[in-house]
């Protein structure tokens, strides 16, 4: 279903004509820049009355002119819909951004039939979202609760909210199953499950082969000092982060479904908020990933060398501790994870982006959507500029998300092996 409607802007008063694509949500809050003068334009359909749907305005009104036909091309013409990336261009009746969609992976896959399998698949993921949109802020108390004193009162709301009995043990290993299994329940939408459930079982095979002392002291160090629990609690502050950005997540979980896809080879638009609410999130992704990679050089130096501070010989040199590895900066870090136990997709890692943002060297374009970052910025000479597309870049924070969530159940894997284990009465008396 669709609703046109030609939108007047309060700032230049110049018409833009809208087709609205609904979603299976209550609320939709679309928001876009106006074509002519780039002021922001707010849209919010509610449905829970229908058929009618309520719209409400912010920046913009319909206009009281006539119904015309959008095809005469009067005005700069927007698509919008939540679940999709929507093009840019024309006006064309029936080539609505969920028939685009629909075709599009018709013609992607190996038949019409693996095509609507893939469609459903996108509606499920998305409807998983909109079954929780409205408990966010309750999902974001549980979150935080688990980093508090009162363990109790968290697995009281866990066990509430996943309607399931967890039992009244407030070990510290249930403790942290009743977060896994609540993290894995929301954010399912996000990931790969079986990919996850693949990694987990690797990394459990790998802990017990390399069961021993040099594992022991790792992990009692990487306890003692706090570091496993800070990074812990950083991971799931971004869990939080992810679900503000839920809705221009979605289009980029499409973008999953279209096989062979590549950055910046389509121009489309992101329906709802924009690049500047998120590029901070970018930075911090990368900045938990870039201490995660810790975990990954320790156990990669056990299972190479049989010590956490032995690197590879890189170009002649090499590094002397695991210390030194973690004051390295993330490309370089890169290189000394040899023949990695841990498949990184380096592709999702974009340094350049990343330090642009931080730099600040990095403008957006509200109205096409288009992001220029300068990875020589700085300099008193003008740099040539890169350019990515905001939705490719919401798809960036998606890719690197699920690196962080992979990593975070390395996380959960080495407590384990502190509760179970290292804390075991027997291990702990040989
Ligand atoms: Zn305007």
């Amino acid at each position: 279903m669709n609703s046109n409607m030609t939108l007047v802007c309060n700032v230049c008063e110049g018409e833009t004509d809208c087709r609205f694509g609904y979603s299976n949500r209550v609320h939709q809050p679309f928001s876009f820049a106006c074509p002519h003068c780039a002021s922001l334009m707010l849209v919010t359909m509610d449905t829970s009355s229908p058929p009618q749907t309520k719209f409400e305005f912010k920046g913009c009104e319909p206009s009281e002119g006539q119904h015309r036909l959008f095809s005469d091309h009067k005005n700069p013409f927007v698509d919008l819909h939540l679940d999709f990336p929507v093009r840019f261009g024309k006006y064309i009746i029936g080539n609505t951004p969920y028939m685009m969609a629909a075709q599009e992976l018709n013609g992607t896959s190996e038949s019409v039939a693996e095509g609507q399998a893939k469609m459903a698949f996108h509606n499920q993921r998305l409807d998983q979202l909109n079954y929780f949109s409205d408990r966010t802020d309750e999902i974001k108390v549980i979150i935080r609760l688990y980093s508090g004193k009162n363990k109790q009162l968290f697995k009281k709301r866990v066990s509430d909210f996943l309607n399931k009995d967890l039992g009244p043990s407030l070990q510290p290993q249930d403790i942290n199953a009743a977060l896994y299994q609540f993290l894995t329940f929301i954010f399912l939408p996000f990931f790969h499950l079986g990919e996850v459930k693949s990694l987990v079982d690797w990394i459990t095979e790998i802990t017990m082969n390399l069961a021993g002392k040099p594992l022991d002291d790792f992990v009692r160090n990487i306890i003692d000092t706090g570091f496993l629990s800070t990074l812990q609690k950083d991971c799931l502050k971004l869990y939080s982060d992810i679900y503000s950005a839920e809705l221009p997540l979605r289009p980029a979980l499409y973008l999953d479904l279209i096989h062979g896809y590549e950055k910046a080879k389509i121009a489309a638009r992101v329906s709802t908020k924009d690049f500047q609410s998120y590029k901070d999130l970018y930075k911090d992704i990368i900045e938990v990933f870039s201490r995660q990679l810790i975990l990954v050089a320790g156990i990669n130096n056990l299972i190479h060398r049989g010590d956490i501070n032995a690197f590879p010989t890189i170009n002649g040199g090499t590094l002397s501790s695991i210390t030194k590895f973690s004051e390295k900066t993330l490309s370089e870090r890169f290189k000394y994870l040899d023949d990695c136990w841990y498949d990184i997709d380096r592709e999702v890692i974009d340094t350049e982006v990343r330090n642009s943002i931080a730099h600040n060297n990095v403008s957006y374009n509200d109205v096409t959507q288009i992001i220029e970052y300068f990875p020589d910025g700085g300099r008193i000479e003008p740099t040539p500029a890169q350019q990515i597309y905001f939705l490719d870049f919401m798809r960036m924070i998606l890719v690197a998300f699920r690196e962080i969530n992979n990593l975070h159940h390395l996380v959960k894997c080495l407590f384990y092996y502190e509760y179970l284990i290292l804390q075991n009465p027997e291990r702990k008396n040989k």
